[in-house]
């Protein structure tokens, strides 16, 4: 299992209701295919772990609103934080396939590439425990941002198990952002012990909007472990 959770998100008891915005509502169609994604994560990470369900007035206290994104995708990382009853899930039908990810947010889960808690150079010692080298490309992240980072990261979030390269929450590799040398030699080893393909920016997990609407998308199974044990049942039930 691998992963970095936010465990003061996790929504009581796994329900997680979602409402449509009044002022900017996603359109009919759209929001089906959103509950189509939340029924594929229902059933990959089972047991009734966690059910997105309609919001209920006098019944849901804490809720996301869909909001029309108008060509942005995005979410914050769990239940909405105290003082406040709803997170924002901005939705766009362009960018359907961002939705598994963003979704990943709601239920918890951080960045995958943010568990990296050496400096993001290519200098940065390796630890198979925390993950395969990154790098910024031009410099792009300042040595203030990575203590930044620390900092909030320490305060928030847990981690464990092996860095997961695979993971819905991993971002691919972007133009002046992080990303990955694909000729670095400890990364091509660490991926071939554990079995994983040749590494290329084009073979990490990120969904197309074709597999979002197709249901073809699929989460690693470091994700599925991490919300399994957030979400674990207090009583035993099969
Ligand atoms: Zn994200």
């Amino acid at each position: 299992m691998g992963h970095c959770v936010k465990p003061a998100g996790k929504w009581p008891d796994g329900v997680i209701p979602y409402k449509n915005d009044t002022a900017k509502p996603v359109k009919d169609g759209l929001v089906q295919a959103i509950e189509k994604i939340m029924r594929r994560w229902e059933a990959q990470i089972g047991g009734n772990r966690v059910s997105f369900v309609p919001w209920r007035e006098g019944e849901h206290n804490l809720y996301i609103l869909l909001q029309a994104g108008e060509g942005m995708a995005s979410a914050d990382i769990g239940r909405p934080p105290q003082g406040k009853t709803f997170t924002v899930l901005k939705v766009d039908g362009g960018l359907l396939g961002k939705m598994p990810h963003e979704l990943g947010h709601i239920m918890g889960l951080a960045h995958e590439q943010d568990r990296i808690t050496t400096p993001y150079t290519k200098n940065a010692v390796y630890d198979p425990n925390i993950g395969p080298r990154l790098y910024a490309v031009e410099n792009s992240v300042t040595a203030f941002k990575v203590e930044a980072k620390k900092k909030e990261w320490a305060a928030l979030y847990v981690t464990s198990g092996d860095y997961d390269l695979f993971s819905l929450m991993h971002y691919p590799a972007m133009p002046k952002q992080l990303t990955f040398d694909c000729k670095d030699e400890v990364l091509i080893q660490y991926c071939k012990d554990k079995g994983w393909p040749g590494l290329t920016p084009e073979c990490l997990n990120s969904p197309s909007n074709d597999d979002a609407t197709n249901d073809t998308w699929r989460a690693s199974a470091g994700d599925i472990a991490t919300l399994r044990a957030l979400y674990a049942r207090e009583e035993s039930q099969s």
